[in-house]
């Protein structure tokens, strides 16, 4: 689970992290009056799941408060385009107005979970600020990790080897080290994926800043935090994820033209494989999980079939917990409420599969059976052809 920068930089800050001066605004009228407050001379910052926004016009510095206004007019309800947000952008629905911080250096600093080794991992660069994908490709050398030992913890030591390999000297330095332990803190407590500072500044005057933030909660440690539900900004995420989480179901948006309703994330994994290998192009994906009732394979449908890249559908469904004949009931169910004429192929194994068949060859509907993977796929893309 996502937040926005201002969410994040709340919670560094009462990890006594330092954070400019701001204010999240939802108009462009609460942006001018925060601008007046940061003193004329401030930042607009667009408010998007997605980093990159300096680059794509998302940070601006202004210079008056009509001036912070006349942006943020601009700025609402625009969709931002990132390298991060994928080709339709992601909409604008709130601005955080920062006062204009003298930056002196930029460095990168993360926390993150590394799979590999099942621990986190803390990430550093002297170089990066708004770069760092550019440095870790072309000089990975430039970026310090260390893999921190959950029994031990991040000791100081090894945080202030961090703050001296940044090139920080004297109490710059032992202040980057509180902070270091700091984020180490919030990745605990908080039950965090990621803790991204980039870029963490030096001021002019010499202080250590946060200058961006980014928090990625752990999906699987939602129920521990009562208070992030809340946190969400559902304007951020795809409408069809909103629905498919209300019924527990796991949609995943793709490019292509099939849609794909699967029980289990291997078999899905398996399915988007060999459609590719047929030369189908996948829309997106549903997972059912391993239980599904019928009313929740009847709503996972009707959500695939509101994708409108979506021109046919290939369901594939191994009946041990679920039956088949309940899979085809569904199925019948939920095409038959939206009038849903797409061509249809049932790849189906398992308990009651003959009777499942039989329901669905007998249902009207546009749709075919398979008898194993390949043979469905192949079917799917021929009918598309
Ligand atoms: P993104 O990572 O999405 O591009 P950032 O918040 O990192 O957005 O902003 C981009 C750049 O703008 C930063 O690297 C920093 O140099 C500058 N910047 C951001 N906020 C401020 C601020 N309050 N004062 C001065 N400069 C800032
Ligand atoms: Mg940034």
């Amino acid at each position: 689970m996502n937040i926005h920068e201002y969410q994040a930089k709340e919670i560094l800050n009462a990890f006594g992290i330092p954070i400019p001066r701001g204010r999240v605004a939802l108009t462009a009228d609460q942006v001018e009056r925060a601008a007046k407050e940061m003193g004329g001379r401030c930042v607009v910052k667009a408010q998007i799941y997605a980093g990159g926004r300096g680059k794509a016009g998302g940070v601006k510095l202004v210079h008056h408060p009509e001036q912070a206004q006349t942006l943020a007019k601009e700025l609402f309800g625009k969709s931002l385009v990132t390298p991060q947000t994928g080709p339709e952008g992601l909409r604008v629905r709130r601005i955080l107005v920062e006062e204009a911080v003298d930056i002196a250096r930029e460095f990168y600093l993360s926390i993150t979970l590394d799979r590999g080794t099942s621990r986190y991992v803390l990430i550093a660069s002297a170089e990066g600020g708004m770069d760092i994908e550019e440095v870790a490709a072309k000089s990975p050398e430039k970026i310090q990790t260390l893999n921190i030992d959950p029994f031990t913890g991040l000791r100081p030591f090894q945080a202030r080897h961090i703050a001296l390999q940044l090139g920080l000297t004297g109490s710059v330095c032992e202040d980057c080290v509180t902070l270091i332990l700091n984020l180490y803190r919030v990745c605990l407590e908080k039950d965090c994926a990621l803790v991204e500072i980039n870029p963490l500044v030096v001021t002019q005057a010499g202080w250590l800043m946060a200058m961006d933030a980014k928090i990625t909660f752990d999906d699987n440690a939602i129920f521990r935090h009562r208070e992030y539900p809340d946190m969400m900004d559902y304007s951020q995420l795809d409408p069809l994820e909103i629905t498919a989480g209300k019924y527990d179901l796991a949609y995943i948006k793709l490019t292509g033209s099939i849609g794909c309703l699967v029980n289990g994330a291997g078999l899905a994994m398996a399915t988007l494989d060999v459609l590719k290998e047929f030369g189908g192009e996948p829309a997106n994906f549903l997972d059912v999980g391993g239980g599904a009732t019928r009313e929740k394979v009847a709503e996972a449908f009707k959500i695939i079939l509101q994708d409108k890249d979506v021109k046919g559908i290939f369901v594939n469904i191994f009946g041990g917990i679920m039956r088949c004949d309940v899979i085809a009931h569904g199925i019948i169910e939920a095409a038959s409420e939206v009038n849903c004429t797409l061509p249809i192929v049932v790849r189906m194994d398992g308990s009651q599969v003959e009777e499942g068949k039989r329901l669905l060859t007998e249902s009207g509907l546009n749709v075919q059976c398979g008898d194993n993977l390949g043979d469905a796929a192949g079917k799917i893309v021929r009918m598309l052809g």
